[in-house]
């Protein structure tokens, strides 16, 4: 099986303004050659800022959402292109935040990948139990049933990033066990290689996030089928993010 890359990504959501610009730089200078890929999503404010600030470094910018729609009268929201325009090379799509606050379900989390993908875009595609979920012993079925209907045919390598992000471990300081990350990243790899084969399925990066930290990130790193991590809190001071990043080079 191909090794898939290895990816440390970064998740503002509605943090950040202009002054937030200097823990990029900090990064960017902690890790001028990284033997990893490195990806910040700030807000949507920020993109074209930071994509311009970072145009020399090995950090790359990302959106948190886009449209599904390529362009028209939907107010607020941004399209794939905007994001390309803007300097992004990725984006976040299915966050639980956005399916929980936004309703969206996996069919519109579908849409947005192919459009974002059509467009160049790299989509970072979450899939996640809510904690009744998993006391009730149906995470696999639900991650089954979340990947099926939120991936769009077609995916590879290039164009796409599964986030497995247990909800009750997001932003809580709550970290599933390495044997229970295991397991579903496992499931995961093998739902992918079924779908869109070895080549593509085997070496798409598969991101763990939820609560990681600098003092669980090795631990974390060590696990089968953990390619990185999607990180929210701690990817906003360049002194947290950091040692992650050189966590997971690390594990390479
Ligand atoms: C996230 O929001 O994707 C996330 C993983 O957040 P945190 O790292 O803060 O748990």
């Amino acid at each position: 099986m191909t090794q898939a890359r290895k990816l440390a990504a970064g998740n503002w959501k509605m943090n950040g303004n202009r002054a937030a610009l200097a823990e990029l730089e900090a990064l960017a200078r902690a890790h001028p050659d990284p033997s990893v890929d490195i990806l910040i999503c700030p807000p949507a404010t920020l993109i074209q800022t930071a994509s311009a600030a970072m145009a020399d470094t090995a950090i790359q910018i990302g959106g948190q959402d886009c449209h599904a729609k390529e362009s028209g009268a939907h107010t607020g929201d941004i399209s794939a292109d905007m994001l390309i325009d803007a300097g992004a090379t990725s984006v976040i799509l299915g966050h639980s935040e956005r399916r929980e606050d936004h309703e969206e379900s996996s069919e519109d989390v579908r849409a947005k990948a192919r459009t974002a993908q059509a467009a160049g875009l790299v989509a970072i595609i979450c899939v996640g139990e809510s904690l009744d979920q998993r006391e009730a012993n149906n995470t696999l079925d639900i991650i089954g049933g979340q990947l099926a209907a939120s991936l769009p045919d077609g995916c590879t390598a290039a164009n796409t990033v599964v986030a497995y992000e247990p909800i009750w471990a997001i932003g809580t300081g709550k970290v599933p066990t390495t044997a229970q990350i295991d397991e579903v990243h496992d499931f995961i790899r093998t739902r992918l290689i079924r779908r869109f084969g070895e080549a593509e399925g085997g070496a798409l990066p598969l991101l763990y996030g939820g609560s990681v930290k600098p003092g669980n990130a090795v631990e974390i790193f060590a696990t089968d089928n953990v390619d990185g991590a999607l990180v929210g809190g701690a990817s906003l001071k360049a002194g947290d993010f950091s040692p992650i990043i050189s966590a997971l080079e690390a594990s390479t």
